[in-house]
């Protein structure tokens, strides 16, 4: 639609920036046409009609730099179009007059010198007109036809003869005109069409296509400016990077399309509160970064002043949006830096807006929180475990070890798998300092298989020993809709008997989505699988869910056990958990046991599983299998590593 208008506007240029041309044509030629026939046809005729020719010209000339000096928007075009259409009706009258007035009655010669500049004009007029074919065909036919009847009029053979070839001529010029009148078109078409893909390839490049948006080069272009003028002229600036808290949450739970309309209406939100010299940018994803060029001259106004914006900005996120019948409510975090402070780069600058929104993500959402150096460490150990973690795979850097679980007879029934990572330059790293990270990056995915495959392998080797072998399965793991799939996988490649599979997930995997739990573990426990839940105690607990969870086992975190003969409130906690177990028909283990007065008070409460020091650390696979699986020694060997 916008090309076919800018066409049409093209067009009416074309038969404007033709005037000068044709005026300078009318001009010679009427004038020859009036000396040439000064003699055979009366001279005020002449020159009447020489004066109108003239007068015509010059205001077409005064109708052209007005038309060139106004440059007229497409709305305008339809009334300059019309005006040409007038001047252009004019101007084929006259010419046709010439026809009518000047025709020398008997003089052949002169009477065909008349028909040959008038249609020279017409043949001109193709070339001039032909991008506005009314305005061509108009003129062509007002200049000849009166030509065609005056040598029609004539009533000898050659006056029909010549009648006859003016009528051709005509239809001929016709013909050509609505011909030349199509290339042209199909030529500006073209032109138009590759305008309008080219500029659309050029916004694609800068500006974000679903919420129109500037993009991230966008963004680097103008902090780069922005940067360099804050430099200049001493002045402080802000950038602020701002997440949508639980984004994935309404995709998933309202679909992509309310998703989409949702990070639109934010952009639109936010947009509406900027200034025209700030910038607004989406990255990606549910990401935003906004750039506020000047906001101080003096460090201590411009924090006072970026914090109370940032707190504006999350104020007018957490108002509700309506979408599609939806009332949405959502909270952002937002990290803030300032420039310019040190050498920094744009790129810098962006990640230090990044890694303070993470943090606001950390200290609970829904906050800003401002780039403090400590945090660029915290950010680059974090990415170096990341890294690290991709090789660890690769590489095999981790290994399984496996703590005892005895009952309370001192007869082992089981072990939890642990991990640790060999790290080439740290040593051992604990699963603490890299399961967060790995959760968070996704990569838990891959090293969750790895564990359950090594796991399960242990289940197989020990097949013959009835012991049963936890694995700690991570909520992102666990929620992953092919979990299932990839659980049965493993247990078909490694041969490995499901009744002697354990998997242990933790109350905020549990409590995260209820149902898709329940279904979740009915399909695993159909395998064959048993269940513990981990850390017991610490999140939410309730009896509500534990009577419809399929679990089997429940496990006292630590931090319970480990107070229970000096804190009466955790001793009551405890008996609490095992009694409740008890009435549901479930198994406890108490974790964390350690000293023998722990284990017999736990006992003396009705728990009769344990796993501690007391007993034994984790152990690596083999010492599992030859301190406890070849009738020897029970005893912890507090050399081996933990
Ligand atoms: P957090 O509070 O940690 O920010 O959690 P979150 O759920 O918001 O997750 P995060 O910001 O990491 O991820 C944003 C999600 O946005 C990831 C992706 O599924 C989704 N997403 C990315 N691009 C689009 C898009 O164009 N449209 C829609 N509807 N969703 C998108
Ligand atoms: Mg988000």
């Amino acid at each position: 639609m916008g090309s076919i208008i800018d066409i049409k506007t093209e067009q009416v240029r074309l038969v404007y920036s033709a005037i000068p041309l044709s005026a300078l044509a009318i001009f010679i030629n009427s004038t020859l046409l009036g000396i040439v026939l000064w003699t055979v046809t009366s001279s005020e005729i002449i020159l009447s009609w020489l004066a109108a020719t003239y007068l015509l010209s010059a205001l077409r000339l005064w109708h052209y730099r007005k038309f060139k000096a106004c440059n007229p928007s497409p709305a305008d075009i339809g009334r300059w179009r019309n005006q040409a259409l007038i001047a252009t009706v004019l101007s084929g009258l006259l010419w046709g007059t010439a026809s009518l007035v000047l025709f020398p009655g008997d003089d052949i010669a002169h009477q065909v010198f008349l028909a040959f500049v008038v249609a020279g004009m017409s043949a001109g007029a193709v070339t001039t007109l032909s991008a506005y074919t009314t305005a061509c065909l108009v003129f062509i036919s007002l200049a000849l036809l009166p030509i065609v009847l005056r040598f029609s009029l004539l009533g000898s053979s050659l006056g029909y003869t010549m009648a006859f070839m003016s009528a051709l001529f005509l239809v001929m010029l016709m013909i050509t005109s609505t011909r030349l009148n199509r290339t042209i078109l199909g030529a500006l078409e073209m032109r138009y069409g590759r305008q309008v893909a080219e500029a659309t390839v050029r916004r694609q490049a800068l500006y974000d296509t679903l919420t129109d948006l500037p993009n991230r080069r966008m963004f680097f272009d103008r902090l780069k400016q922005e940067l360099a003028r804050s430099q200049r002229h001493k002045h402080l600036g802000v950038v602020m990077f701002l997440d949508i808290d639980h984004f994935k949450k309404i995709n998933d739970s309202l679909g992509h399309l309310v998703g989409d309309e949702l990070l639109v209406a934010v952009a639109d939100r936010l947009k509406g509160r900027l200034r025209d010299e700030d910038v607004i940018a989406r990255l990606g994803g549910d990401e935003y970064v906004i750039l506020v060029p000047e906001i101080g001259d003096a460090l201590e106004g411009a924090t006072r002043r970026a914090q109370l914006f940032a707190e504006e900005l999350l104020t007018l996120i957490r108002g509700h949006f309506d979408i599609r019948g939806h009332n949405l409510h959502v909270t952002a975090s937002i990290g803030i830096t300032l420039f310019p402070l040190q050498q920094k780069t744009p790129e810098d600058l962006l990640q230090q807006a990044d890694t303070a929104m993470y943090q606001a993500k950390r200290e609970g959402r829904n906050s800003a929180c401002f780039f403090l150096p400590n945090m660029q460490e915290a950010a680059n150990h974090r990415l170096s475990i990341e890294k690290g973690l991709h090789q660890a795979l690769a590489r095999d850097e981790f290994e399984l070890y496996y703590q005892p679980q005895f009952d309370s007879h001192g007869v082992l029934i089981g072990a939890e798998a642990l991990l640790r990572w060999h790290h080439p330059e740290r040593g051992t790293v604990s699963p603490g300092e890299f399961i967060t990270i790995a959760e968070e990056s996704g990569i838990i995915l891959e090293i969750g298989e790895w564990v359950l495959r090594a796991a399960c392998r242990a289940v197989s080797a020990l097949s013959l020993h009835h012991l049963t072998i936890s694995v700690n399965v991570s909520p992102r793991q666990f929620k992953d809709p092919n979990f299932v799939e990839r659980v049965k996988r493993v247990l078909d490649d490694t041969g490995a008997d499901p009744r002697r599979l354990r998997i242990e997930i933790t109350e905020s995997t549990v409590i995260d989505n209820i149902e898709q739990t329940i279904v979740r573990l009915q399909q695993l426990k159909a395998l064959g699988i048993s269940f513990s839940i981990d850390d017991f105690g610490t999140g939410y607990s309730s009896l509500a869910y534990l009577k419809r969870l399929p679990v089997d086992v429940i496990k006292i975190d630590q931090s319970f056990v480990r107070d229970i003969e000096t804190d009466a409130n955790d001793a009551a906690i405890v008996e609490t958990i095992i009694v409740m177990a008890k009435h549901l028909g479930l198994g406890v283990v108490a974790e964390g046991v350690e000293p023998e007065s722990m284990r017999s008070s736990l006992l003396s409460k009705g728990c009769h599983q344990f796993q501690g020091y007391l007993f034994s650390r984790p152990l690596p696979f083999p010492i599992l299998q030859s301190q406890y699986l070849t009738g020897q020694a029970r005893q912890v060997d507090p050399k081996l590593p933990a």
